[in-house]
């Protein structure tokens, strides 16, 4: 199970390139990591509080549900310390959208072909335009319009294209081009078959994910084959791990699905054996501890957790760091080689912790 580390072969797909706030979307430029609040967004403590765990725990863009008028005066504050572009999430009233803007957010989540008129969208775009903010477009299979269900008998992907580029048609009517889009379903190959679909036809950068993915196990199953498929093709310029729950959930997966494919990393990447009859040490516990030690650590060292002296370190040769357990002992390792025992499983987790921190020192001083 070494890791021969490979150069990515992805070829992204050429999309153009947007400003959200302080970032680039689309291009060559990173593909960013995004998520959404869930507190309620008038909650201004609440709500700035999550923007911030977000953001500390590696997300890049923040969306927020702007229900009322409440919700959208109190971006006003939550931009105000937000450390990443916050983007408000409107549907159906665009008065929401022109106050959402005046509070400061740098980007809109509306589709302007609900909001009641070419009138209203234009207000909508010359706001937008004015503040240099940009639009996504987010079709999700469950509000494709009737219309459109009728000519496709369902959510099809084509649906969900057409869809799509009625509401991009409206922007570009009024002469606005600062557009992202969404094209979500719950089943992965219709999303992956509306993406490619889309990607034919025009150049917006592309958020991608699967919506309703589900809880935090199955959903990001679900998202890392979705979204893995997608940005192996190409597509993707800012992607969501949509999980049910708390949205600080979301990081762990997302980074884990770009660090994966080679795309980017965020801190330590940790390998650890799945376990089996040689194990004799309470591994999964070990390995538990050593992720909460290296949840908020950004140095990407590479930590290896395995269950014996027979396989471990073989098996994560490439490890910067790691730990082998035996009966009632552990050996810890570098680069596959032992450089030391501990005797006494109760002394292993502390002993190893000690020597993850020498480490990530080292890292941090090169
Ligand atoms: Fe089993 Fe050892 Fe492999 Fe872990 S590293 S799965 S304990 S053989």
């Amino acid at each position: 199970m070494s890791d021969h580390r490979q150069p990515s072969p992805i070829r992204r797909h050429k999309t153009r390139v947007i400003r959200l706030g302080s970032l680039f979307l689309g291009g060559d430029h990173p593909i960013r990591v995004q998520s959404m609040t869930n507190t309620d967004t008038r909650d201004v403590k609440a709500s700035t509080a999550q923007v911030l765990a977000l953001a500390e725990a590696g997300c890049e863009i923040v969306r927020l549900a702007v229900p009322d008028e409440e919700a959208a005066r109190a971006l006003k504050a939550i931009k105000a310390v937000s450390p990443v572009p916050l983007v408000a999430d409107i549907h159906f009233d665009h008065r929401l959208a022109l106050m959402a803007l005046e509070s400061g957010v740098d980007g809109l989540r509306i589709n302007p072909g609900n909001i009641g008129g070419p009138e209203k969208v234009a207000a909508v775009v010359r706001a937008a335009s004015e503040r240099g903010a940009p639009i996504r477009i987010g079709v999700n299979s469950g509000s494709v319009e009737k219309s459109l269900l009728a000519k496709y008998g369902g959510p099809t992907p084509q649906a969900m294209v057409e869809s799509a580029l009625h509401h991009v048609r409206l922007l570009e009517d009024q002469g606005f081009d600062q557009i992202k889009i969404s094209l979500k379903s719950s089943s992965v190959p219709a999303t992956i078959a509306a993406y490619s679909l889309l990607s034919e036809t025009v150049d917006y950068p592309l958020h991608i994910g699967i919506t309703e993915a589900g809880t935090p196990l199955r959903g990001a199953a679900k998202s890392g084959v979705g979204l893995g498929v997608l940005l192996w093709m190409g597509l993707g310029d800012t992607l969501r791990v949509s999980l049910t729950g708390d949205p600080l959930t979301e990081m762990t997966p997302a980074w884990e699905i770009l660090r994966c494919l080679g795309i980017r990393e965020r801190g330590p990447e940790i390998v650890s054996c799945p376990t089996c009859g040689r194990t004799e040490i309470d591994l999964a516990g070990l390995a538990q501890a050593v992720e909460e030690k290296l949840r908020y650590v950004r140095t990407p060292i590479k930590v290896a957790v395995m269950g014996c002296v027979v396989n471990g370190p073989g098996e994560a040769r490439e490890a910067d760091i790691g730990l082998a357990g035996g009966r009632d002992c552990a050996v810890i390792f570098r680069k596959g080689e032992v450089v030391r025992k501990v005797r006494g499983e109760s002394n292993v987790l502390a002993e190893f912790l000690r020597e993850l921190d020498t480490i990530i020192t080292e890292f941090e001083n090169r």
